[in-house]
């Protein structure tokens, strides 16, 4: 193909390829990054691919790391500012063979030869290789010219996503492709072309064979995408639900009443793309995904007869349900955390006008105070997926000076002008629970009353609390948690009535 010029690309991307050409070797770019270029966005991550073997890629360069099967090699740039440029991935030319497990070639065997290596990829617009030169066109551009035997280009300008040769190969070669041919294409606003999607449609089962791991790490891109709604709407098309997060699929058709237009699914989806729109964090998707996992379980009928139902304790349900999702896909055990404590929370706070200060304190003293705008995000999400209008920035504006105002007082024993050991020092109580029942009991009363948090105060309170039986001061320790459960039941009860639902 002639040559032309193609960028913007990072001088340091453009400096590996010299540096392994000038080693006598050849250097594409490849996948992602060459699409990506074509259509004039910004790469994720640049990856090329040369015939170099991983120990010539290591010998070349000055720092490197290599730890894995496929031959990959990482190539550091320290000294860039440039995030996506850090690390550069060279990977020799591969061929793969066998596939007897539909998710892994049974042998990776090196090439010489670049067709070999995009002959194995999984999508035409995947499987074009850029060869840059080091002469600088305008402002970050450079001549290049493609390799794209199978028609990549062509399929990228008409927005067209199809599989290098046979389709059903292709997936029974590796069924995560068909996860991958729903996210790209729909990240992309590409359409699947037919023989591919009618391929996919019939052997989605194979998503079956694929490790959590790797359905994961897809999944995770598809809710960062722009475009999440659309993207489950179509894996709920071709069937692919069961192999991501089967529980999703139980919130079909849920109707809800009340002043809910939607269905618990339909909600769901319009609650995640509020988070996308406003480009929020993977927690808060996912949170947002999973806030009312738990309605299918908890609805009960409300007026007989009527089109009314009632959620209580969904919230609770849909936590544990978020833990286990989670925990199953391989989410790292931060993220499931924060995730599920935000699902367990996201019924609190309804009328800001019914609200106290010390209500406020202790929804921050469970949530966390690293979360709780996370868990005000989540609201606004929850809202807008109900069709309901942004907030009355009135109300906004008061919770959230309410929030900024509790936010100063303490809500966490570590908070306290006290602790363990000075508890132990002013009562003679020997280490055991009841010195943090003592600390529990205090924060309790600090969180009624943040001006009760001094020293004098506190050492005196510590004094008196001790000699209590162990009983009554587990009791005082965990008054917390029953208030918290009675301004449920009031939050509850607020909720019921302005769904009209009993
Ligand atoms: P993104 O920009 O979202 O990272 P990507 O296409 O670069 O998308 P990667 O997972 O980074 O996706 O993969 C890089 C390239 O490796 C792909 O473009 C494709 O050529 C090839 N590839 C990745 N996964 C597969 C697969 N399962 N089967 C075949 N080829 C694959
Ligand atoms: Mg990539």
């Amino acid at each position: 193909m002639a040559k032309q010029e193609y960028g913007p690309v990072p001088p340091e991307v453009v400096s590996v390829s010299e540096t392994l050409k000038k080693a006598g070797f050849e250097a594409y770019l490849v996948g992602g990054c060459v699409r990506d270029i074509v259509l004039g966005l910004r790469p994720q991550d640049w990856d090329f691919t040369t015939n170099a073997k991983p120990e010539d890629i290591i010998r070349i360069f000055p720092e490197t790391f290599y730890e894995n099967i496929y031959g990959t090699v990482g190539v550091v740039n320290k000294e860039t500012a440039d995030e996506k440029a850090k690390v550069v991935e060279v990977t020799p030319y591969r061929l793969e063979s066998g596939y007897s497990d539909n998710r892994r070639p049974d042998a990776v065997v090196w090439s010489e030869k670049l067709d070999d290596d995009l002959q194995r990829r999984d999508f035409t617009i995947n499987a074009i290789a850029l060869d840059l030169e080091k002469k600088a066109g305008k402002q970050g551009y450079f001549d290049g010219t493609v390799v794209d035997p199978y028609g990549g280009i062509v399929d990228l300008h008409k927005k067209i996503l199809r599989t290098v040769g046979d389709a059903h190969e292709r997936f029974r070669e590796d069924g995560l492709r068909i996860l991958r041919a729903v996210r790209i294409g729909n990240s992309l606003g590409f359409e699947i072309e037919r023989v591919t999607e009618k391929a996919l449609a019939e052997e989605s089962h194979l998503l079956g064979n694929i490790s959590k791991e790797r359905i994961r790490d897809e999944f995770t891109k598809m809710i960062m995408s722009d475009r999440p709604m659309e993207a489950l709407k179509l894996c709920n098309k071709f069937h692919l639900l069961p192999y991501i997060i089967p529980e999703l699929e139980k919130t079909i058709s849920i109707e809800q009443g009340g002043a809910h237009a939607y269905d618990v699914w339909e909600h769901t989806l319009r609650t995640l793309q509020h988070a996308a729109d406003q480009k929020w964090s993977l927690e808060l998707r996912l949170a947002s995904l999973l806030h009312d996992i738990g309605k299918p379980k908890a609805r009960r009928q409300g007026t007989p007869g009527k089109k009314e139902w009632t959620f209580y304790g969904h919230e609770v349900v849909g936590a544990r349900m978020a833990e286990k999702i989670l925990t199953e896909l391989r989410y790292p055990k931060a993220i499931i955390e924060k995730v599920t404590k935000l699902v367990r929370m996201h019924m609190f706070f309804s009328d800001s006008s019914v609200v106290t200060l010390s209500a406020v304190r202790r929804v921050i003293a469970k949530i966390g105070k690293d979360n709780i705008w996370d868990l005000m995000n989540l609201r606004a999400c929850d809202r807008i997926g109900t069709g309901r209008p942004k907030a009355d920035p009135y109300r906004l504006r008061k919770y959230h000076a309410m929030i900024d105002e509790a936010l100063r007082d303490p809500v966490s024993v570590g908070m306290l002008k006290i602790d363990g050991k000075k508890i132990m020092e002013a009562t003679g109580e020997i280490p055991g629970p009841k010195v943090g029942f003592v600390l529990h009991a205090l924060l309790e009363e600090v969180l009624d009353d943040p001006k009760k948090n001094t020293e004098e105060y506190l050492n005196a309170r510590a004094i008196v609390l001790v000699k209590l039986p162990e009983r009554e001061l587990r009791a005082m320790a965990e008054e917390g948690k029953k208030k918290k459960e009675a301004e449920n039941e009031a939050e509850l009860a607020e909720i019921r009535k302005s769904h009209r639902v009993s």
